[in-house]
């Protein structure tokens, strides 16, 4: 299926959390409550044809023995091929231009395994941008598309059997997890009655570069994951960053190069391996600086989920957005609302009343202390909702699978059966 010109076309960028879930959910509960529900296309554009569970790339890295692949990688458009032929359409690109002012975005349209490309301008009746966040490690999420990814995957696995030490870096939960799947992995776990694990076969550094590790958790939490680290042979470095990498670039475009690490404290590091999970670097350098804020994300009303200054019908949602921290359930509480807001909107350009598109629909985060750290594969801390989750139920919850049991829903839709 191509995108039709005599079609109004709502496009989403980013095929992930936020963008195939907006999608789903348009599909089922917006547009066939429009007057004319065949004038309009869906179109999706991600740089990846694919979806993946991304929490799960911490332990994913290190074999494809840990997950079923089916279940890790699930194909888009095979997703999307229940809805009627010419309401959906989607494209495998990356968007490289975003015009606000003449409503087009630019697309670079290259496919996996081939060299060729192609651009592709077009013009948007509505839009969400969902184009999430990159870490600076490639091996912790779609850079660019699932190729890329399992290449780098496959030269980290080659290399990871000769590292002797490996530099993590990033106190946050992505740099505990890599850390304690590594540490697990390499080392095993001290014994009930050892608090570290003496002489690791593989030395593994945290670098945390602040006071402790787990921000986002209260610090007796982020200690008792430092307890649960050193049983895995991880030692954690706090107050020290890494000023400057040789070669350049080790860890994010060479993956599998031995490193030289030179510290704010002005010592130096060897990695065989270095692993740079530091914070998150917003997808959204397609977009004017006009909509952005300084840290890089888009400008996004934080009740109604519409880009400020964007003109009219347009959206931003997860991790590319600034409307709530960048987390899964944030993205899950923002779907509903964003697309009822999308909607209204499209019932009022579509000549509805505004009593028949009815109000704007306000989203709320939900900001308790909520984060699950698996720590290896049988530990972990965290808290819900405010209150503290004992090692086990992290365990059950995420540390089993990496949220794998989620992902399924999600990615067919059927977690959006029911408007909500
Ligand atoms: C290692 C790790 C573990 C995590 N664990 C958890 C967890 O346990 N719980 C939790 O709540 N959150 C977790 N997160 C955060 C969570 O993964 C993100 O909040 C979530 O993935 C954001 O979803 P998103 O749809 O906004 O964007 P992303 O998942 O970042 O996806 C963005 C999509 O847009 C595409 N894209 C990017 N740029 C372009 C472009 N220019 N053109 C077209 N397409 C583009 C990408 O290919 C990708 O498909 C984790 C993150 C990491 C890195």
């Amino acid at each position: 299926m191509s995108i039709l010109d005599d079609k109004k076309k709502i496009v989403i960028l980013g095929g992930s959390y936020g963008g195939a879930s907006t999608a789903h959910y348009l599909l089922k509960h917006a547009i066939p409550k429009l007057p004319d529900p065949k004038s309009y296309q869906l179109v999706l554009i991600s740089t990846s044809s694919q979806t993946m569970c991304r929490p799960a790339a911490p332990r994913a890295l290190i074999s494809d023995a840990m997950f079923p692949q089916d279940k890790l990688f699930v194909s888009i458009p095979e997703s999307f091929s229940q809805y009627a032929a010419g309401s959906f359409v989607f494209e495998q690109g990356t968007v490289t231009a975003l015009d606000h002012e003449n409503r087009t975005v630019s697309v670079s349209l290259a496919k996996s395994g081939d060299s060729s490309s192609a651009e592709l301008k077009v013009a948007y009746h509505a839009l969400v941008i969902a184009t999430g966040a990159s870490t600076l490690s490639p091996l912790l999420g779609f850079i660019h598309d699932e190729v890329a990814l399992k290449s780098s995957w496959a030269a980290f696995r080659t290399a990871l059997p000769k590292a002797k030490h490996i530099v993590v870096t990033g106190g946050g939960a992505s740099g505990v997890e890599v850390a304690g799947e590594l540490g697990e992995h390499l080392n095993g776990r001290a014994g009930w009655l050892s608090s570290t694990l003496s002489n690791p076969k593989v030395q593994i550094t945290l670098l945390s570069g602040g006071s402790r590790i787990l921000p986002y958790l209260r610090p007796a939490i982020a200690q008792t994951a430092e307890t649960y680290l050193a049983k895995l042979g991880v030692r954690i470095v706090h107050n020290t960053r890494v000023t400057t990498v040789a070669p350049a670039a080790a860890g994010i475009e060479d993956i599998a190069t031995n490193a030289t690490l030179t510290l704010d404290n002005g010592e130096t590091l060897q990695a065989d391996l270095y692993i740079p999970a530091t914070g998150a670097i917003p997808n959204t350098n397609f977009v004017s600086d006009t909509l952005r804020c300084p840290d890089g994300r888009i400008n996004t009303d934080v009740s109604t989920l519409r880009v400020v200054g964007a003109g009219e019908r347009v959206y931003s949602i997860g991790d590319a957005s600034s409307a709530a921290r960048p987390a899964i359930h944030n993205i899950i509480s923002m779907v509903p609302v964003l697309c009822a807001n999308v909607k209204r909107d499209l019932l009022l350009a579509a000549g509805q009343s505004a009593q028949v598109a009815g109000e704007d629909r306000i989203f709320k985060e939900d900001t308790r202390e909520t984060q699950l750290v698996p720590i290896g594969k049988s530990k972990g801390v965290g808290a819900a909702m405010g209150m503290k989750f004992p090692s086990f139920l992290v365990w059950l919850i995420k540390g089993r699978d990496y949220w794998l049991w989620t992902t399924g829903n999600l990615w067919s839709g059927k977690q959006w059966t029911k408007e909500s």
